[in-house]
This record gives C-alpha cells, sequence and structure tokens, in this order.
C-alpha cells in the first residue's frame, strides 16, 4: 500500500516521457509503475489527460525576506510558486537587511523563514566586497551558491571588481563553492548612466542603450576568462542575448567550468515591450530586439542555457513609474515572474517550438537541482527523490491576468500574455500545496542545506 497514487499520467522524466503511475511513500517517489501493474493507494489522484513533471527548482528568486518585505515576502511569494508549478525556490542574497554575507545572518534568516514558505527553499550567500572571510562559513551553514554583482547593484550590496573576482574565484574553488554572476560592465554601464543623467536622456530608449548588449558580452568574457584561469565552478546570471550565449556555448566547448541561465522574459519578451510599456518592463540586463529574442531560443535547444529562472524580483507599482526627473533610470528593475515561469515555458517550448516535455523538465527542474547541489532529492521524478510534483493540464487554455497573481503586489509584466498548458496541482514531498485555488493552511516548506555541491544527505531538513 502507496500513501499517494498518481495514475494515468504522462510522467516527464528524464529519458523521456511515459505512460504509467507516480507511487508515493512517506514523501519520496517510490516506483514509477507501468501501465497495468496493479497497485493501492491510501490516496489516489487521477491524471488522466494530464502531464506529471517534476516540481520546478527555480534558482533565481528576490522574496526579499527580511528587510524589503513591503516589495515581496516568503508567504506570498511561495504561494505564487507553488501555484504556478514550483516546489523550490533558491532564494537571492540581496534586498535582504542585512545582506547574507555570514553564516549567522543566514541563520537568524533560516529560523526567521520557518513556517513561512509553501515551497522548500535553498538560500544564496552573498559574494561582496566585506565577506571574504565568511565565504568558508557559509559554504558550510548551506550556501546552495555565491551571488556577485559586477555592475553597480545599488544600495545595500557591494560590487566585486575583476582583481577581487578572480581572488574569491580562487577561494571558493578550493572550497568547491559555485559563484553566479550579474554580467554587465561596470564601467560601461557607470558612464553611460551618469551622461545620460546630466543631459536629461532618461527615456527607455536611453536605458536600452546604456544597457548595451556589449556591456553583458564584455562582462561575459571577463568572468569565461577568470573561470578559465581559476578552474572555479561559475555560473552566469539571467543571459539575455544569443551573443552572450554564444560566448557560453564556445567555452563550454573548451571545457570551461561554466553554468548559465536564462529567463522566460528574455525568450517572451522584446524591447519593444520596454519602449511601449515604459518601467513595468524594465529589468537588468534588458529585454533585447524581436530577432535576439528569436535566435535565443537556438541556446536553450543545444543545452548551452542550462536552466530557466524567473528572476523574480517585485517592487510596489509606484516603484515602476518611469516619469520621475530621472526617467527610466528612476524605475525599479526586476520583473515579478515565478508565478507564470512553468506555464509560459510549457506553452513556449513544447506548444510554439514543438520539442520535448522533457526540454521543460530539465531547464525548469533537473537541471537546476544538479548544479545547485539538490539533485538526488529534487529535479526528476525518479525513485528516492522527493515527491515533488506538479500536474499540468496540456489543453487547459490561460491568459495571465493580475487578479490571479498571488505576489503581495499583483502585477507583471506577463500580464496579456496567452498560451495553453497550466499547472492544476502541485504537490511537495507527496502533500498538496496548490488545486483549484487552494493552499495547505500550514506551510510545509523547508529550508534545504547545500554542503559544497551536494545537499546534505545527513540533515533531516
Ligand atoms: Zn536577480
Amino acid at each position: 500500500m502507496f500513501d499517494l497514487l498518481v495514475k494515468n499520467g504522462r510522467l516527464v522524466c528524464s529519458d523521456g516521457v511515459k505512460e504509467g503511475s507516480l507511487a508515493v511513500r512517506d514523501g519520496k517517489i517510490v516506483a514509477l509503475l507501468p501501465v497495468g501493474q496493479e497497485a493501492e493507494g491510501r490516496k489516489v489522484v487521477d491524471a488522466a489527460g494530464c502531464y506529471v513533471l517534476p516540481g520546478a527548482v527555480d534558482d533565481h528568486v528576490h522574496f526579499n525576506e527580511p528587510g524589503y518585505t513591503w516589495r515581496e515576502d516568503f508567504r506570498h511569494g511561495s504561494r505564487a510558486a507553488a501555484k504556478g508549478g514550483v516546489t523550490t525556490v533558491i532564494d537571492m542574497p540581496m534586498q535582504n537587511l542585512p545582506p547574507v554575507s555570514s553564516a549567522k545572518i543566514m541563520q537568524k534568516k533560516i529560523a526567521l523563514l520557518t513556517g513561512k514558505s509553501l515551497v522548500d527553499y535553498a538560500l544564496w550567500g552573498a559574494l561582496i566586497r566585506s565577506n571574504r572571510d565568511k565565504l568558508s562559513e557559509l559554504q558550510a551553514h548551506g550556501a546552495a551558491a555565491f551571488k556577485c554583482f559586477m555592475c553597480d547593484p545599488g544600495k545595500d550590496y557591494t560590487d566585486l571588481r575583476l582583481g577581487e573576482i578572480a581572488d574569491r574565484l580562487n577561494l571558493l574553488k578550493s572550497i568547491g563553492g559555485l559563484a553566479g554572476f550579474h554580467c554587465e560592465d561596470y564601467t560601461l554601464l557607470k558612464k553611460g548612466k551618469e551622461d545620460c543623467l546630466s543631459k536629461g536622456k532618461v527615456s527607455p530608449q536611453d536605458y536600452l542603450t546604456v544597457h548595451s548588449v556589449e556591456a553583458e558580452r564584455r562582462a561575459v568574457s571577463d568572468i569565461i576568462r577568470l573561470a578559465k584561469g581559476t578552474g572555479a565552478r561559475v555560473h552566469i546570471c539571467h543571459v539575455s542575448h544569443p551573443l552572450v550565449a554564444e560566448l557560453i556555448r564556445q567555452a563550454k566547448e573548451e571545457g570551461v567550468n561554466l553554468t548559465a541561465e536564462t529567463c522566460m522574459h528574455y525568450l517572451l519578451l522584446t524591447e519593444e515591450d520596454l519602449l511601449q510599456r515604459g518601467g513595468i518592463c524594465k529589468c537588468s540586463p534588458p529585454l533585447r530586439s524581436r530577432e535576439a529574442v528569436k535566435q535565443l531560443w537556438e541556446y536553450v535547444a543545444d543545452g548551452t542555457l542550462d536552466t530557466i529562472c524567473s528572476d523574480h524580483s517585485p517592487c510596489q507599482l509606484a516603484e515602476k513609474d518611469d516619469r520621475g526627473p530621472k526617467g527610466i533610470f528612476g524605475a525599479w528593475g526586476g520583473l515579478s515572474g515565478v508565478q507564470n515561469s512553468l506555464q509560459s515555458a510549457w506553452d513556449y517550448i513544447v506548444n510554439q517550438k514543438q520539442a520535448s516535455p522533457v526540454l521543460v523538465a530539465r531547464c525548469l527542474a533537473e537541471n537546476p537541482a544538479r548544479i545547485f547541489g539538490l539533485y538526488g532529492h529534487k529535479g526528476e521524478l525518479k525513485a528516492g527523490f522527493d515527491a515533488d510534483f506538479v500536474i499540468l493540464d496540456p489543453e487547459k487554455k490561460w491568459q495571465i491576468e493580475a487578479m490571479d497573481l498571488e505576489y503581495l503586489h499583483k502585477f507583471s509584466a506577463f500580464c496579456g500574455l496567452k498560451g495553453k498548458g497550466l499547472p492544476v496541482a502541485t504537490y511537495l514531498r507527496g502533500e498538496c500545496i496548490y488545486k483549484q485555488n487552494k493552499f495547505p493552511t500550514y506551510p510545509a516548506g523547508r529550508f534545504l542545506p547545500v554542503m559544497g555541491g551536494v545537499m546534505d544527505e545527513t540533515c533531516d531538513y
């Protein structure tokens, strides 16, 4: 007798889509049963007509807790995640007060988050100027990776210059740590922005000019060079352009220890959205040309871009206003997307590109789980793994509407987008955490400690 049996679904596994049942006991997947094999479950879910995918692992979200909870918090962010089929998030260390720059701060954050999240969560640690001597302890306390800015990250966080990055990569290499980079060239951005502000050139087009493809390329090629030189494990965050992806493809071919992510907004929205809709579509790196957006797909299809994350980075609606004296430069640069990544990736990859559902599972679950040390527990429908899965109805049509968003602030650049194929139920460790607009009353999400690239097996997280 199993605790839960999910019958008649099309199971999206890493080696193909299989008809059959998913058998769950004690929160783990214990077997994938072929059609016709009899089994009993205390609870039975009929997934006829639907796909069953591994729960998405969103490796890049900003839930802003503690410190910036007027923009987003774990209660709202994790509800949105659950509704969107995301069962694990990896939360960023900035837009936190203080930034997660030491083990003590991380432990406080973990304690604070207990009982707040509907989904499991791992944490990025800070990689800033002042915390060189804290990286080892952060790693030892379970930080999944370290986030570094090459350009000005705004207040409360510091960027690192190339010499410092080389130094930190050597250090991280010695402890098996993973560094993730926001890649835009410091000098090009700083000079460009100062120049624009001094001349009153503050339109969305000016923002695009400053945050050029060249600024992103230059930063990525610097990081590739340092990754090569140090041999450290490096992850490139939010790749926005095919020319940037091409650098990564070549580096991977040369054997550089490198992974990369993109986001659905770089695959679905274009710079025309920014030009027409203004601040609401401002992100960094910015949205790119229609042609670039089209070409970026090739790098998802060929595996250059390993993961698709949301870079969910919300704010209050008023912060998106680009009519102040600083124009577009004064508007908040981040998009809300954790709830809509899986449905939009499904529609884009399976319906529009006619690619396999396996690619959706690979980019949104398996690869992020592998890269961030969660694999073995998360990322696949496989015996022994946590029973984190999503039931997706491929025929369900949708249009993204503000009122359906679970975010603290119910707006998104994705509003208005239409497609087909929607998560209808989400399970975390065998328990339903979302179905028909209902959520459990007690949030069962847990902290996932990652130890040197591998989730700690001994820790009863
Ligand atoms: Zn981010």
